[in-house]
């Protein structure tokens, strides 16, 4: 027995918590064991997330999602991907208020905040860590979805270098349990709806060189999602375009989330380590990916980085 699989025995009432922004990982990871401890336990289960995008609408449990706190108190309290308590936003109180917790994670600056913690720097991903706190045979097709859904959002269908062996060899147990793996990857990974492909296209368009076009930068505006009436979440990806641009070592991407603040996400490809950049603003995340949130002019917080990335480059 894992862990993972004694805490869910014992409790009654279980409350997962993912991070704020959830992405596929943390959408993922939260109903793969939303829907496990359903299945094989017959627990008494709610997942508590912001609104998660519409393109991951395909999995199990996605319509009882919660976005507001209903309960507060359970017997066990479950958090996924999320680095540290702040992440887990306006729902870490329920983690304050829960009889037993556990963390599952993957971020190297997880320092254990629950009171057991199952975290796997080396994993591509949460969804890879919690594959290994289940029990092989009780993983359902439903709950494999979770799981497929979560690696592939977080190795951009197995590109980035947190893929190994691992990765991929869970990829393939989790086939096994008959997922429409394509169906998966195109549905969530790729496809866009035409006002996310304009506002990546004016992205791009608008988008700046600096450093000897080493890095690049694009930010998109409130009063540009307003235009194409797009959210946060249309915005994915935009980034990740930036960064396989020939020549790019770092890429940076900016949203406008309030008056002179902007949320800050960057990607690298090898010489540049962005947690640390993204940690030294209060951020954090995994060397190749990061984030933070950061207050100034647009072009204020691109100075600001500007003179990080270069000292390691
Ligand atoms: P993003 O650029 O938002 O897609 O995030 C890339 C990686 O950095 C993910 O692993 C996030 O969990 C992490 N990350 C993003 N923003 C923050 C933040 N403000 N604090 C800690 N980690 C973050
Ligand atoms: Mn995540
Ligand atoms: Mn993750």
């Amino acid at each position: 027995m894992t862990k993972l699989e004694t805490m869910i025995g014992r409790a009654e009432s279980i409350v997962i918590l993912g991070h704020v922004n959830p992405d596929g990982d943390c959408v993922g990871s939260c109903l793969a064991v939303y829907n496990y401890a359903k299945e094989q336990y017959n627990k008494r289960v709610t997942v508590c997330l912001e609104k998660a995008a519409e393109k991951f609408s395909y999995l199990a449990g996605f319509e009882d999602i919660k976005n507001q706190l209903e309960e507060e108190t359970a017997d066990l309290c479950i958090c996924l991907d999320s680095s540290d308590r702040e992440r887990l936003g306006e729902f870490k109180i329920c983690l304050d208020h829960a009889k037993e917790s556990i963390c599952i994670d993957h971020h190297i600056t997880n320092h254990g905040y629950a009171m057991e913690n199952v975290i796997d720097a080396d994993a591509s991903s949460t969804c890879q860590v919690l594959f290994t706190q289940m029990e092989e045979d009780k993983i359902s097709k439903a709950v494999a979805e979770c799981i497929y859904t979560g690696i592939i959002h977080d190795t951009g269908v197995f590109r980035y270098s947190n893929t190994s062996r691992k990765t991929m060899e869970i990829a393939g147990k989790l086939m096994e349990k008959g997922i429409d793996f394509s169906s998966i990857i195109d549905d969530s990974f790729y496809k866009k709806t035409y006002l996310q492909s304009q506002i990546l296209g004016r992205a791009l368009f608008e988008s700046v060189s600096f450093l000897d076009k080493r890095c690049i930068f694009t930010v998109v505006r409130k009063k540009d999602m307003e235009f194409y009436d797009v959210d946060k979440s249309d915005l994915d990806g935009i980034v990740d375009q930036l960064r396989i641009i020939e020549g790019v070592e770092c890429a940076i991407f900016l949203y406008e989330v309030g008056i002179h603040m902007y949320k800050v996400s960057m990607r690298s490809n090898k010489k540049v380590d962005v947690s640390k950049i993204a940690a030294y603003f209060g951020g954090g995340g995994h060397m190749r990916a990061a984030g933070c949130t950061m207050s100034g002019s647009f072009h204020d917080v691109i100075n600001n980085l500007s003179g990080h990335i270069e000292k390691q480059l």
